[in-house]
């Protein structure tokens, strides 16, 4: 479908977590992941606190419904400031220090003394019950092919556990992941459209990476803040992958166009009250859940005819939309009167019937209800779809949306507002020293495309340079090929060489790549330099460093003197004649023991031979 942005009013800017790869934040635990078994865990209730304004946040008031436990596995590298047992310790300056380039990368102003605050998170994924942030920067732009787009903030913030597994009323958490640091990256509303959101965020998401920062799935995240003119905001979280982001942007503004299109026009709505109704079912998943417990239960909707059934946009019906809230308490969806409901759930006309008397739907009336727990339906009903089907003559509500993998969204929690946010006491004020300020701002990574066009210019291809940054290997080229010169060679020992030698000592590529590291590669290419070695050995060497030879050993290569192996080759012509050339070369090679290269020794026998 083609969107037309700007009659719409589109507004949208983007905000970007990226992981950084340094210790964490506010304790000196290191930032590795375990896939090991805990050697702890921790149950926890949260509580609500208002914020800075004396207000309970809304955000946190909705989880706080869901009354849930929350359990934390920790090891040997988490402490006690994860368990929120021990205050914070002072800002990890490494982590500052990659934050800063970052804020210079984006042009940003740095703000040289700033508050860390505490955030108000709920989920459980924070012990604490806040998270940690800080604003450090600010006011910068980002180019891109349609102008510049502004960076409003970017802030230094701890990541939140890790979720393990979620239950109806039990949430477990890893702490591996808790108060590794992560910046964020907010922009201004300057977005076009959905392209130049993605444009945006690839833009953005280059200069992270030229920094030192965690690479791989789960390392960045991208959300992204929306509206059209009339319409709410909404943020829509969960790109793994910016790909599916400008679909996904299609379908949210269509969803909110369509809800401001139906406030448009005028509803009387009045909901009946709620009702359970036994019916005889024929499909499997429902007899399952009634014989679980599970009860039919739900209510008439007067003048909601056909409502339900309205496409907010093509394929999606605000049945759909509402279904969607209804899953955020556990009910896999809804069902309603502007379904197939012979078709669909195999209801007879009989049962039909049931569920209009018991519900008091006549005609011009809609019906919906849920298949499950009654208490937690009625629950659900009064807190959650009821507010939504009385406010139809609102536009879309303000809230946190999440991307599905059909690039359609679904309602995770309402819009978190200010009062979320508190100052965090125990820390000092963050002075930024114009020190470190200074160094970051002098020791700037190069962009990666800068990277690439120069490593292009020094004969690398396409395919190598693709290679050499996919397989994270553009550090250690970089440590050796400054020091030694001749790219090339350093680019093929280190993309090739080492999986063709793993290949053959029958090793691991990382144990081979342990064993020839940047020291030993420099060392190695040192002598090729020197002309102590020819580029043709380079194979011979470090396999034999693999097996254990030591470096200095190893490239201890004896010459054989071209004219010696010539002569060689002509006696052997001699007393062997009539053999093939590449029989000729096999026993040469035997003979000198590696001393000599195959292509020379080809080359004098073409000579012989004519
Ligand atoms: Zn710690």
């Amino acid at each position: 479908m083609v969107v037309d942005y700007e009659k719409l009013g589109f507004k949208a800017g983007i905000e970007i977590h990226q992981q950084l790869d340094t210790g964490k934040l506010f304790c000196n635990c290191p930032g590795v992941l375990r896939s090991d078994e805990p050697l702890f865990e921790v149950s926890r209730k949260l509580h609500l606190v208002s914020g800075e304004s004396g207000e309970i946040d809304v955000a946190a008031k909705y989880q706080h419904l869901e009354d849930k436990t929350f359990v934390y596995q920790g090891n040997d590298t988490t402490c006690l400031v994860e368990l929120d047992e021990e205050p914070p310790h002072k800002i990890n300056q490494e982590a500052l220090y990659i934050a800063l380039q970052i804020g210079e990368l984006l042009n940003c102003k740095i703000i040289p003394m700033a508050q860390v605050m505490r955030k108000t998170v709920i989920n459980g994924s924070n012990t604490s019950g806040f998270q940690r942030t800080v604003m450090f920067a600010r006011d910068g732009f980002v180019e891109t092919s349609r102008g510049k787009v502004g960076i409003s903030f970017i802030l230094l913030e701890e990541d939140s556990a890790r979720p393990v597994s979620r239950e109806k009323d039990r949430v477990v958490y890893k702490l591996d992941r808790l108060g590794l640091p992560l910046v964020e990256v907010v922009t201004a509303p300057d977005i076009k459209d959905a392209a130049h959101a993605k444009e945006t965020a690839l833009k953005i998401g280059e200069i992270l990476r030229s920094c030192k920062v965690r690479r791989g799935i789960g390392t960045i995240r991208q959300d992204i803040n929306i509206s059209v003119k009339g319409s709410n905001r909404v943020e829509i979280k969960g790109f793994q992958d910016p790909k599916i982001m400008e679909l996904c942007v299609d379908n949210e503004i269509l969803r909110q166009k369509g809800l401001l299109d139906l406030s448009k026009e005028i509803f009387k709505v009045k909901i009946g009250d709620i009702k359970e109704v036994s019916l005889a079912v024929e499909l499997e998943w429902m007899k399952k859940a009634i014989k679980g417990g599970a009860k039919f239960v739900g209510c008439s909707v007067k003048g909601y005819e056909g409502l339900f059934g309205r496409e907010l946009f093509s394929g999606y019906r605000l049945g759909t939309d509402l279904a969607r809230y209804a899953k955020t308490r556990g009910f896999g969806g809804v069902i309603h009167s502007d379904e197939d409901l012979v078709g669909k759930y195999k209801f007879s006309s009989e049962d039909i019937a049931r569920i209009k008397k018991e519900f008091g739907a006549s005609s011009g009336d809609a019906f919906l209800m849920v298949l499950g727990d009654k208490v937690n339906a009625e629950k659900m009903f009064k807190e959650v779809l009821f507010p939504r089907m009385l406010k139809l003559n609102e536009p879309n509500s303000s809230e946190v949306r999440n991307c599905l993998p059909d690039a359609t969204t679904e309602f995770l929690r309402p819009m978190p507002g200010s009062a979320r946010m508190y100052p965090e006491t125990d820390l000092e004020i963050l002075h930024i020293h114009r020190d470190l300020i200074n160094k970051a701002k002098k020791n700037l990574p190069e962009l990666r495309s800068v990277v690439e066009a120069r490593l292009k210019k020094e004969g690398l291809s396409e395919d190598m340079i693709t290679i050499l940054f996919k397989r994270d290997k553009f550090e250690d080229f970089k440590a050796i090929s400054s020091v030694v010169g001749h790219p090339k060679v350093v680019g093929k020992i280190l993309l090739l060489l080492t999986g063709e030698i793993a290949a053959k000592t029958d090793k691991d590529i990382t144990e081979v790549e342990e064993i020839l590291d940047v020291e030993v590669l420099t060392f190695v290419m040192e002598e090729l330099v020197k002309g102590k070695i020819d580029e043709g050995d380079l194979k011979m060497i470090l396999e034999k460093i693999v097996n254990g030879v030591s470096a200095l050993e190893a490239v201890k290569v004896e010459k054989v003197d071209s004219s010696e192996i010539e002569g060689r080759i002509a006696v052997l012509i001699k007393d062997k004649p009539g053999l093939r050339p590449n029989a000729y070369m096999g026993i040469i090679m035997k003979e000198f023991d590696g001393k000599v290269q195959a292509g020379e020794v080809m080359k004098i026998i073409g000579k012989i031979l004519g």
